[in-house]
């Protein structure tokens, strides 16, 4: 048994340890074929069956159609900020945006380098504190976009905007499977796998059936969505080892009973911290007041005094919790707390709050 930290890192991020065990048997040998999933071709018919099974899973774990298809991409969520305009403008009808904080930013900068951007609604007068309530739907845009979870600023949306004909987009990166959707009211999903979905190296893109022609015939190959929708995402050599991995979280995912499972985990999970926040209003504060916008995944949280937040991330680095600290945009203490963190170590951290607090 390896040692285990309780990882709050805000991503790459913890993975269920059985998913850790199986992947180091499979690094070790593959399905009994006398070699690694490392060494594996992308054309073996036993890869092939694995790709397709991560696909399957996924799209049933999301309760989706079949007018949908899952793509295994590279270059980062960051790539999918070009490859959506790039694919999804339409002549004429503007890309529209909700700021909520550094991710929106980046998504909206490359949006703007292909096509006429709007700012739909923004939370960027209170440093990202809360999510829009109003979102306005413009019938004239190509498409619109969100960020449903804000990794650094700790909000995240719990109500799907209702943009009517108008595609919605959504960077799900850090919350993606965290809990019940109607992920049919989405025009394409996009993740990073390294928070809630598996190690980096890895693209989730989820895509509905009318956008993926949607790009002209100049778009350069490999940025195609169709290109990886015509071969099932095997245009040219997925990262093989990160598929296989994103695959088995998905079955830990159906093992822990589906989505709803995971979801009652996850509100006890942000429950459990929030609520310690609350009591202790004294000592810490949330950075996000407004209680509808407030992340599961992330929780961020500051204490009376910079000094007293070092002091607080050195002092439960040496009781085995690591990555508390605050992105630099914010500072203060950063929780993250994605579906593959135990409720043990969430208890573990309210605990220290509590020790924390009194001997401070
Ligand atoms: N979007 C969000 C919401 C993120 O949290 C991150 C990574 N922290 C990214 C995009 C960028 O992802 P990648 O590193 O995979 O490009």
């Amino acid at each position: 048994m390896a040692k285990r930290v309780f990882n709050f890192y805000a991503g790459p991020a913890t993975l269920p340890f059985s998913v850790i065990e199986k992947a180091s048997q499979a690094a070790f040998e593959f399905q009994g074929l006398g070699l690694s999933i490392l060494e594996i071709s992308h054309r073996a018919k036993e890869f092939d069956q694995v790709i397709k099974e991560a696909q399957r899973d996924l799209k049933e774990l999301m309760g989706l159609g079949d007018d949908y298809y899952v793509l295994f991409l590279q270059g980062g969520a960051s790539l999918q900020f070009h490859m959506v305009p790039l694919n999804l403008r339409v002549a004429g009808k503007p890309l529209d945006y909700v700021n909520t904080g550094a991710w929106s930013k980046k998504a909206i900068k490359e949006a703007k380098l292909l096509g006429e951007t709007r700012v739909v609604a923004s939370s960027d007068d209170q440093n990202f504190s809360y999510i829009p309530s109003k979102i306005p739907v413009n019938p004239d845009a190509s498409y619109l976009h969100i960020t449903s979870n804000n990794t650094i600023f700790g909000t995240q949306f719990h109500t799907i905007p209702d943009t009517g004909d108008v595609p919605l987009i959504a960077d799900m990166s850090s919350d993606m499977l965290c809990k019940q959707m109607d992920f049919n009211r989405f025009g394409l999903i996009y993740a990073g796998a390294q928070k809630n979905m598996g190690p980096a190296g890895v693209t989730i893109v989820v895509i509905r059936d009318d956008l993926v022609k949607r790009a002209a015939d100049t778009t350069p190959t490999m940025l195609k969505y169709a290109t990886h929708v015509g071969k099932e995402s095997l245009f040219n050599t997925p990262p093989a080892f990160s598929v296989y991995v994103v695959g088995q979280v998905l079955k830990w995912i159906q093992e822990q009973g589906g989505l709803a499972a995971v979801e009652a985990t996850n509100r006890k999970k942000a429950g459990l911290l929030y609520d310690a926040l609350e009591s202790m209003s004294d000592f810490y504060r949330p950075t996000v007041a407004d209680k509808a916008s407030r992340s599961w995944m992330n929780v961020t949280f500051r204490l009376p005094s910079e000094d007293l937040e070092k002091e607080f991330v050195k002092s439960a680095l040496e009781q085995d919790m690591v990555g508390l600290k605050g992105h630099r945009d914010v500072g203060g203490i950063r929780a993250s707390i994605y579906n593959a963190f135990p409720v043990e170590g969430v208890e573990k951290l309210v605990v220290f709050m509590k020790q924390f607090r009194e001997k401070a």
